[in-house]
């Protein structure tokens, strides 16, 4: 792919090297992860996305940019309300895979024993490909789940009110709209709802290891030395569900729209169609899904943390510093050509970011700018950083959301070959466990890039700037 380094950490795919693209592309990441990044299908995909018609200002992909299904992970892609299209594949099928960052007042000093919390914890949160949990829900309650979001779990018993305006839209999609859900993901959500998920997926006990912005760490209760949990899950069988039925719906349409793109994977109908209605009002019910789910393994992961400490849940004095989705698509205003225009923004592997100020920040977030979460893998550190002023105009409020891939699971499976991957992590005080065989080989830490550096890159262009790097303790993963 031919690049173009306009400033540093700005690469541009050009409209005159590739005249069938109706917007540039544009890359955000520094000149060492070049090479890597063209050593995969991702730019070529999102070349291919900014040949979608109605498209605000362009496409742009994140430092953590690896190859996926349509949208290339890491990819951002905003269309206008009135001539843009919605396409399934720029969210991908784990609707509303996020993740959310809860810190303790303990003392990292204080967990004497770390093995008996993770194995604590493997016990009690629900794991694995396809595994249900506790809560069974009636067609009728699960109706009201997906209406409700983040306030259902609430309502039931999970959590506070304040953690709403810790989450992103306050934990709720109001296009939520369950008749659009089919029968078959109704039945795969109905007990998976306060469970974990497979694979990369991952609840984490750790602690804050480095401060960098000390103001914004203070304003939010971040302190060096203290515990944190963050969890990494989504929409389970019931988002994937709806991706996989609404992708047959979305093979249509290209023929009927006479919409031409070069990827069958990034099918898509105008924003204002019956299939894009449809599917927003499906995927917002996943979307709210998965904000219930994260809410309810909060409140499991934070018993069995009290159980280890033999504290009550409410005595431990936990906070939800927020909660971020990274596979969604969302109606957001931003002042173009002319003010408050209506775009929907596609958010394929990257969080949102907003800067201080902005209007859909509740008052206390207002002054410091959105918490944005990057994880970055079991065996390094993990970051949160605070949206900033560059964010609207570089990448319509947008982050990366992770490290990123270096291998893909299958290369990272066969390049760890006989590594005992958990031995090597308990030789640095990090204990994992996990559910999947294969799951620590495809999950180790050389299969990601290192993080710090895909952060810098957002961090330099004042998208997003560093508040506090997080050290893995306990890790259990799918
Ligand atoms: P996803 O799988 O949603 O695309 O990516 C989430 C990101 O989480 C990955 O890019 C990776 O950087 C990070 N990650 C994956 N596994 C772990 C883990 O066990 N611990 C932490 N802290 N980060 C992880
Ligand atoms: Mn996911
Ligand atoms: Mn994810």
């Amino acid at each position: 792919m031919k690049l173009n380094k306009i400033r540093e950490n700005i690469y541009k795919i050009s409209r005159d090297d590739y005249p069938e693209m109706n917007v540039p592309a544009f890359l955000y990441a520094s000149d060492m992860m070049i090479e890597d990044i063209q050593n995969d299908q991702s730019l070529t995909q999102l070349k291919n996305a900014a040949m979608l018609p109605g498209i605000a200002n362009g496409v742009y992909a994140m430092p953590d940019i690896h190859y996926g299904y349509g949208l290339p992970i890491g990819g951002v892609l905003p269309v206008f309300a009135d001539k843009g299209v919605i396409t399934p594949g720029g969210v991908g099928f784990d609707i509303n895979c996020g993740v959310r960052l809860i810190t303790f007042d303990i003392n990292k000093s204080e967990l004497k024993n770390p093995e008996s919390l993770v194995k604590h914890l493997y016990k009690k949160i629900p794991c694995g490909v396809g595994e249900g949990g506790n809560i069974k829900l009636s067609n009728k309650e699960m109706k009201k789940l997906l209406q409700e979001g983040s306030k259902w779990a609430v309502n039931s018993g999970y959590g506070n009110e304040s953690d709403l305006y810790n989450t992103e839209s306050f934990g709720c999609l109001s296009e939520a709209d369950p008749s659009q859900v089919s029968k078959r993901a109704m039945e795969r959500g109905s007990d998976q709802c306060g469970t974990l998920g497979s694979g990369n997926h991952f609840l984490e006990i750790g602690s804050v290891d480095k401060i960098f912005d000390k103001k914004t760490a203070n304003f939010w209760g971040l302190e060096e030395g203290k515990l944190t949990l963050m969890i990494h899950s989504g929409s389970r069988g019931l988002g994937h569900q709806i991706c996989t039925d609404f992708l047959k719906v979305f093979e249509r349409t290209l023929e009927k729209y006479k919409i031409s793109v070069p990827d069958k994977q990034l099918s898509c109908a105008p924003v204002d169609s019956d299939e894009s209605r449809k599917y927003f009002s499906a995927m917002a019910c996943a979307a709210n899904f998965a904000w219930a789910n994260r809410q309810i393994l909060m409140n499991l992961a934070v018993s069995a943390v009290a159980d280890y400490f033999k504290v009550k849940a409410e005595n431990l004095n936990y906070r939800l510093i927020y909660d971020v989705a990274h596979n969604i698509v969302k109606k957001e205003f931003f002042d173009l050509k002319s003010k408050n225009c209506e775009i929907y923004v596609h958010r394929k592997g990257a969080t949102r970011a907003l800067p201080p100020g902005h209007k859909d920040l509740p008052e206390h977030l207002k002054k410091s700018g959105q918490p944005v979460i990057i994880p970055g893998d079991m065996g390094r550190y993990s970051y949160i950083l605070s949206g900033v002023k560059n964010a609207p105009e570089l990448s319509f409020n947008s982050a990366c959301h992770g490290a990123g891939r270096v291998l893909s699971r299958k290369k990272a499976v066969k390049t760890a070959g006989d590594r005992n991957i958990a031995i090597e992590l308990k030789d640095k005080n990090i204990y994992v466990m996990s559910r999947g065989k294969k799951t620590l080989k495809e999950e180790m830490p050389d299969a990601y890039k290192d993080v710090a550096n895909v952060v810098d890159v957002v961090h330099n262009l004042k998208i997003a700037e560093k508040t506090a790097r997080i050290k893995p303790i306990c890790v259990i993963k799918g």
